[in-house]
């Protein structure tokens, strides 16, 4: 049975990332018939919108996406069309695992774990306003019910993973009613998953921990803000922004796609390094049961990587035939 999976190749490098990561996937046996959407500047220049709604549709008619970056246009009325993607489709958990591997040069060696951040309030629900004409405000949302979702959500993870520990991160020392609400209500879940070691620490601290024995990490679950930066902080541990893949996930709907943005100063030249947009294939394998698959291009692509790279990374291969040594590898 083929899957019906919408893909959307995004803007700047999006196309050759997004395009190589179809090569690889498309030649590792499993039947997948995409539905190629545009979004971003191309349909902003024919349709007037950089989220037309036939992307929305797409995406929950077929319940899965591949997402390249998609730019949101400068200029009054836009709004972040990622955001808008991820508020309209209810994507509450935003997953960026984190890996070493080998042959990349890297601050670390032997790092496995997974931030799951929670992605729909705390600072970016962007309820702000000024006070008067010298101070501003903004407003940080921390509920229940999206607390108790997303520490529920990590703790099935590392359940499913087979990973024994999860780490909630906050700063409820100093906001106590917020942070101590999301602390409170991991400390409960916590309770159901006695087969899971849990711990808490605050996220000063644990950007100190992080950077020094991020070996000892295994699931990160934080609120939105945290969770964004630390995830970017822990690429940076293992290789950088051309390594990091993610995924959006809702109640039925996943839409996998790459940390990085659309990087401008590198897109048209065939030099952007796809192993992210890959990688974000391959959580989306795992998402659809094809794990047999998925372990299939990851294991290649690690053999890939060993001795070769794209320029990011300090070899030579562009990116189009970095996906044929990856195509080369798969067996
Ligand atoms: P956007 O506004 O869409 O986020 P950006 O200019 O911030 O775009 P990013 O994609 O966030 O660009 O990445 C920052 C820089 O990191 C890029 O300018 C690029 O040089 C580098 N970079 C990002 N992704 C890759 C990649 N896949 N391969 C190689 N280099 C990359
Ligand atoms: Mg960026």
């Amino acid at each position: 049975m083929a899957y019906n999976i919408t893909l959307i190749p995004g803007d700047g490098i999006g196309p050759e990332v997004i395009g190589a990561a179809r090569k690889v996937i498309d030649a590792s046996g499993v039947d997948i018939s995409w539905e190629i959407v545009e979004a971003g500047a191309i349909s902003n220049k024919n349709l007037g919108t950089p989220l037309p709604n036939y992307v929305i549709n797409s995406i929950k008619k077929n319940k899965i996406a591949l997402k390249g970056p998609v730019t949101t246009p400068i200029g009054e009325g836009f709004k972040s069309v990622n955001v808008t993607l991820r508020q309209n489709l209810n994507l509450f958990a935003n997953i960026r695992p984190i890996k070493s591997y080998e042959g990349i040069e890297s601050i670390h060696k032997n790092v496995d774990f997974v931030v799951v951040r929670e992605n729909t309030e705390d600072l970016y629900t962007g309820i702000e306003h000024m006070v008067g004409e010298d101070a501003a405000e903004s407003i940080k949302i921390i509920t229940k019910d999206a607390s108790e979702r997303i520490c529920r959500f990590a703790f099935e993870l590392a359940r499913r993973e087979g990973r024994k520990k999860v780490t909630l991160v906050h700063k409820a020392n100093i906001m106590k009613l917020s942070d101590g609400l999301f602390l409170r209500c991991g400390k409960e879940i916590a309770k159901e998953y006695t087969d899971i070691e849990f711990e808490d620490i605050i996220v000063d601290a644990m950007s100190m921990k992080l950077v020094q024995n991020p070996q000892n990490y295994d699931v990160i679950v934080a609120p939105n803000l945290y969770g964004d930066i630390l995830s970017d902080l822990s690429a940076g541990l293992v290789g950088g922004l051309g390594l990091a893949p993610g995924a959006n996930i809702g109640e039925d709907i996943a839409v996998f796609e790459s940390v990085h943005g659309s990087a401008p100063d590198i897109a048209g030249k065939n030099i952007a390094n796809p192993t992210s947009a890959i990688l974000s294939g391959v959580m989306m394998l795992k998402y659809i049961g094809e794990e047999r698959v998925a372990k299939k291009i990851e294991n290649a692509l690690a053999e890939t990587l060993k001795d070769k790279g794209t320029i990011d990374l300090g070899g030579n291969l562009g990116t189009e035939e970095f996906a044929q040594e990856v195509i080369k590898n798969l067996k």
